[in-house]
């Protein structure tokens, strides 16, 4: 039951600012109810904020300052308010932070008519200047955005009396914003198109969970094309029919483009989208569409999970496996796993679809908390590709080459018989390392631990940790020789060259993310691909996720033991869903694939396992070493990392953390640590980790909450605690 709060009495309001905890208010005029959206004054300003319950403290209300406007938007609902709060607590993030994930709209808060929309219109501007130039610049790029006239002239660098002028000239437009137009309906009853006797039993699997309107989790599993999107489109289908909303998550916005046109040929429009490449103007549509509950279906980025939806049914996580589900900056959260939980406060249903899932996910069908269905062949009974290794031990492969005589011959098939070969390096540029042949120096990064990486395309030299680049200099910073840096290894660009020098007249694409400034023109790219556009394809993990090359029939992984090394646990894990996804490109109906590994350890367990294909055997073999070791899913931990421009002052807070941990070892854990993290400085910050490892049952979160609080971290340094950290 919604409380309601009758004029004058005293609520609490959580807001968006920096407080930790919500501030108490007195109701306006009318009252006002849980879950309202609001302005309050908050010193000379105001804010926006959510009413979240009852006035916490004991002031009188007459001291109360009072709320000052309700927003004309659908208050945020129970299940959405009890979703942010369990988040917050699983993740440490205070509760300021989880509502700011939600509330991330442009322009919610504005006064009715101060934001216009600006078009370019057909009158002359009267004079041509470089600062009116400038405006009609940023409109020809951005056409549906909603702008305040400041903050139009700051975008475009100039002052408002430019916008003003252009507007009098009649070169620009001003409009009052449209009211936002309703998403096309989308119409559940069509038919799909006929299911393969496999398909149906899972979809209808899916089908009945989603028609309990209660919490269930069920994983979706079958090898790449093996038709699971047609699968989960039912339990969408089942969920809309049911009059409620539904989610889908994708891990690339460049997969969104070819998912809309299925759900349109499926449901008859396409849904709403919601992920950094989305307007403005059109993200604030789609969060008020999914309070209305009149958005029924969205696809969208892991950030999507932090929509106000009405009544959400279901929840589907495409390729769950996929890493860019972990949010590693600001909030530190698993889209998947908050997937999960959301769906337990609504009442919804999850699908988890993947062709090589998580440990996590495994285990927890092992233990009965997740159901599984699988998908058990290629759609249209295409067949798996068969896989063998290349022992490079025994290939005759010149210096500063990497492909090997055997996967020449093979590529040299393909291109006899008029298919695709993809040449596959998970390793972004040209080369991970450049040395001075003069003084032996490798060039890094000023500001991080890392060597910078040539990338030969863009001229430049990136450290891929902070993303800075300078130009490729041609004296090497350390000596000052000229003339003696050299490449070291191999990058996809590299490769590019090698496939170029060995077959010359073959048509090369390269799919690398740093050879794309947008999602289209990727798109693009791929589209050609598939339409046949190119004979031999080179990619980094890029490749991997999803896209359908039908003309592909051989995969040749360059070093396939490149993800073996280190000492993180999760590495075989990775590497066997990353070598598993990318062999799964080859191949199609009538004409089978290959994928050739090559490796200097064709007798390592995690290749001897990817090449056999006995995945069961795997996981349970991974499953018995994570439970000996009591590290996820069996056990909990927890990376706490610490970062300050000073390594000292880093690693003092960390000695004295590792100290006070009597409150952790009360709760079964033990502290490993501190130690430089894995990459122990990043944009000049000194970066210094410790591990917490905790039995299941162990309440680790309070714990690690009442320890942080015992140790005053100095302001310059900053402290992160990670649940369930990628790498450990
Ligand atoms: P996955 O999601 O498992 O990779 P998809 O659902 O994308 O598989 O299916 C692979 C290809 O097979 C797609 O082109 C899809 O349109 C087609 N397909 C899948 N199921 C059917 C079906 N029942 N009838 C016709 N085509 C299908
Ligand atoms: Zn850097």
């Amino acid at each position: 039951m919604t409380r309601f709060f009758p004029p004058g009495s005293p609520v609490a309001v959580l807001t968006t600012q920096p407080l930790d905890r919500a501030l108490d208010y007195r109701a306006p005029q009318g009252g006002v109810s849980e879950g309202d959206f609001v302005q309050v004054p908050l010193g000379p300003r105001l804010v926006l904020g959510v009413v979240w319950g009852e006035a916490a403290g004991d002031w009188p209300v007459e001291k109360l300052r009072p709320i000052a406007r309700i927003l004309d938007v659908p208050p945020m609902a129970q299940p959405f308010r009890d979703f942010l709060e369990r988040a917050g607590a699983y993740t440490l993030t205070p509760m300021v932070a989880m509502l700011r994930l939600a509330m991330r709209t442009p322009g919610l808060g504005d006064p009715p008519g101060k934001r216009k929309v600006y078009g370019l219109g057909t009158g002359q501007a009267d004079r041509k200047t470089a600062a009116r130039d400038k405006v009609l610049e940023v409109l020809r790029d951005r056409p549906t955005d909603v702008f305040a006239q400041s903050e139009l002239a700051d975008r475009a660098g100039v002052s408002t009396g430019v916008v003003k002028g252009l507007i009098a000239s009649g070169a620009v437009l001003e409009q009052d914003v449209p009211r936002d137009a309703d998403f096309p309906p989308l119409d559940p009853a069509r038919a799909g198109k006929p299911l393969a006797p496999d398909q149906q039993v899972a979809a209808d699997a899916l089908r009945t969970s989603v028609a309990t309107g209660q919490y269930g989790t069920t994983l979706l599993k079958g090898v790449t094309g093996s038709g699971k999107t047609e699968v989960y489109l039912e339990a969408v289908a089942e969920c809309l029919a049911r009059g409620r909303q539904a989610l889908v998550l994708l891990p690339e916005i460049a997969l969104t483009a070819e998912f809309l046109k299925r759900v349109e040929a499926r449901f008859g429009a396409r849904p709403a989208e919601w992920h950094s490449g989305v307007t403005q103007a059109e993200r604030r549509r789609t969060w008020r569409k999914a309070a209305e509950g009149q958005a029924r279906l969205i696809v969208g980025a892991r950030s999507s999970l932090f929509l106000p939806f009405r009544d959400l049914g279901l929840i589907v996580v495409d390729e769950e496996h996929d890493t860019s589900y972990k949010q590693e900056d600001g909030v530190l959260y698993s889209a998947r796993d908050m997937s999960v939980l959301r769906a337990s406060c609504e009442g919804a249903q999850v699908v988890l679809a993947s062709a090589t899932p998580s440990l996590e996910t495994w285990a927890n069908v092992e233990a009965g908390k997740y159901s599984r269905v699988d998908l058990t062949s290629r759609f249209g009974a295409s067949i798996l590709p068969k896989l063998a290794t290349i022992d490079m031990r025994s290939e005759d492969v010149p210096g500063g080459r990497w492909i090997s005589p055997t996967l020449k011959r093979a590529m040299e098939q393909r291109l006899i018989d008029g298919e695709q070969s993809l040449i596959f390096l998970n390793r972004r540029g040209y080369a991970p390392v450049t040395l001075c042949r003069a003084c032996g120096q490798q060039i890094a990064c000023h500001q991080c631990d890392a060597r910078t990486v040539e990338h030969r395309f863009l001229k430049r030299l990136m450290c891929h940790q902070c993303g800075e680049t300078a130009p490729m200099p041609d004296a090497c910073p350390s000596c000052g020789v000229e003339g003696k840096l050299a490449p070291v290894g191999p990058g996809v660009e590299r490769m590019a060259e090698e496939v170029a020098g060995l077959f010359p007249e073959a048509r090369l694409a390269i799919l690398s993310s740093d050879l794309f400034g947008s999602a289209r023109a990727l798109k693009a790219q791929v589209e050609e691909i598939a339409a046949g556009g190119a004979d031999i394809i080179v990619g980094t993990q890029l490749v991997a996720k999803g896209h359908n090359f039908p003309l592909l029939t051989l995969v040749g992984v360059i070093d396939a033991d490149l993800g073996l090394q280190g000492s993180d646990l999760r590495a075989a894990e990775r590497t066997f869903q990353l070598m598993r996804q990318v062999s799964g490109r080859a191949g199609r109906a009538e004409a089978p694939g290959l994928a050739l590994l090559q490796t200097y350890q064709p007798d390592h367990p995690v290749i001897r396992a990817i090449l056999s294909g006995d995945e069961e055997g795997f996981w349970s073999a991974e499953a018995a070493e994570r439970r000996a070791a009591g590290v996820p899913p069996y056990g909990r931990m927890a990376g706490i990392v610490i970062s300050d421009p000073e390594a000292q002052v880093a690693f003092d807070l960390g000695n004295a953390l590792a100290r006070a941990s009597s409150v952790l070892a009360d709760a079964g854990a033990e502290v490993y640590g501190p130690a430089p993290a894995p990459i122990s400085r990043i944009r000049g910050r000194h970066r210094v980790r410790l591990l917490v490892k905790a039995p299941r049952q162990s309440p680790l979160q309070s714990a690690l909450a009442a320890w942080v609080a015992q140790v005053p971290v100095p302001k310059s340094t900053r402290l992160s605690i990670d649940i369930d950290p990628q790498s450990f």
